[in-house]
Order: C-alpha cells, then structure tokens, then sequence
C-alpha cells in the first residue's frame, strides 16, 4: 500500500519541480531531487528506491550506514545531508556519494585526510549559514572566498557547490530572500574561485520550499516529508 503512496507523491512532486524549473527557465532534469527518508526505517526506504527514486539522503551518518548495508542490492546514491562529525568520517566516506554539509576546516581537513587514504577524491558541498541563526551550521558567507581558497589545496576533495537551509523563522518571504542572496553569493565566488573549486551545485530547499528554491536558482533539493504524506510514521 505504501508503495502506492509514495509513488503518487514522488510523481507529484516531479511535477512541482517541473514547474518551478520552468519559471527559472530551466527544465526539470536540471534539478537532482534527493528524498530523505530520515523519518522512517529500512523497509520504507526500500520502497522509495523501489518507486524509483534512487538519490537517498540521511541526516544521522548511523542511520545511513544501516540503510546503506541493509538496501545494497540497490543502486542507491546517498548523501549525507546532516552533520558528520570527525570521528564517523572513516566509516560514512566509502558509502557516501554526496557530503552536502561541511561546516569546518578541521572537518575538511578529516575528509581530505581519509578520501586520500582509501585513494577516492570525495564530492563535497560547502555549507553556508545564509540566515545567519545561532542554531544554524555552515560558514558565514563573507568567509566563503578565504574558505574556497583554502579547499583548493585539499588534493582528495572535490568542491561542487554550496548547500544552504532556510532560516527556521524566515516564512516563505525570507527564504526566498536567502535563496536568492545564496545565488548571488554564488554568482560572486565564481569570479573569484580556484580553478580546481567548481560551483556548479546548489543544494537548497526542502518539503515546504523547494519549490521557492528552484527559482532561486537550486540544482538540489533535499525532500522529506512531502514524499510520505499519507504514511503513518508508527
Ligand atoms: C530533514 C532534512 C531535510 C528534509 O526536510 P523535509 O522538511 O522533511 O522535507 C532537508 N535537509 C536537511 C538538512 C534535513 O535535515
């Protein structure tokens, strides 16, 4: 039964991407949509690969690690999308094809160190802390050019791009606003940049304003909820 659902949802919300892809003048396929299935266990997140959607984000790196044993008969990507701390860096890197939420220095330095030693070079996405809340991780966006600077020099990581959330009191009004300033932050590193940086991706937008992302500009959008509207979580 779930299965049904969760199709129906997926479908809908490739329409919405559609849509909002069309009036930012792009298409649909331009965007990546990432279903975090973080709210539910192994059995639901086979049924959303199942449905087809095969780009899995998880917030906790335990969480991915379990999924990313017990669904390995599937061609799954995954991306963290929430916090890795140092010390779960060795195991989470070989699972992972995506880290959208580096947040330091040291943390990078953790990453580089590790990706070099299994011999991958791992795609990373910088966090940036556009709403400029306490609660929020990432850089602050006028560190972001010294920052860049400093993640050319990690042979064993590729930068692809910025990742951002919406403050949790911004509205609807203040995420448009800090998507588009995340756009315009973008468009200024690109001048700026290391040939070896790339800002290519723009990981923001989640369940209540990704469509509000895509105009601004997102290439990936991390959605949860909408995807299991109908579900129980119990
Ligand atoms: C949970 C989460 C999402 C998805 O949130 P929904 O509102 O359920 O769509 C996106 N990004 C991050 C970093 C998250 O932790």
């Amino acid at each position: 039964m779930s299965l049904a659902i969760i199709s129906d949802n997926l479908a809908k919300i490739r329409e919405s991407i559609d849509e909002a892809a069309r009036r930012s003048g792009r298409s649909g396929s331009e965007v990546t949509l990432v279903g975090v299935c973080k709210y539910f266990g192994t059995d639901i997140t086979r049924q959303v690969a199942e449905a087809g959607l095969l780009e899995l984000g998880e917030n906790r790196p335990q969480q991915l690690w379990e999924k990313a044993e017990a669904l390995g008969d599937l061609p799954i990507r995954w991306h963290q999308i929430g916090k890795l701390q140092r010390n779960k860096v060795r195991r989470s890197l070989p699972m992972i094809r995506l880290f959208h939420a580096a947040d330091s220095l040291r943390l990078l330095n953790e990453i580089n160190k590790e990706a070099a030693r299994i011999d991958i070079v791992q795609q990373v996405l910088i966090e940036v802390n556009v709403s400029g809340e306490e609660t929020k991780h990432g850089f602050m966006p006028n560190e972001m050019e010294s920052i860049l600077e400093k993640c050319s020099q990690f042979e064993a990581i590729q930068i692809c791009g910025l990742m951002a959330m919406a403050g949790l009191h911004s509205g609807l009004k203040g995420a448009a606003q800090e998507f588009e300033s995340m756009r315009e932050l973008r468009e200024r590193l690109k001048r700026t940049k290391p040939e070896n940086v790339k800002l290519d991706e723009l990981s923001m937008g989640m369940s209540r304003d990704y469509h509000i992302a895509i105009e601004q500009g997102a290439t990936i959008v991390r959605v949860g909820s909408s995807l299991f509207e109908g579900i129980p979580r119990f």
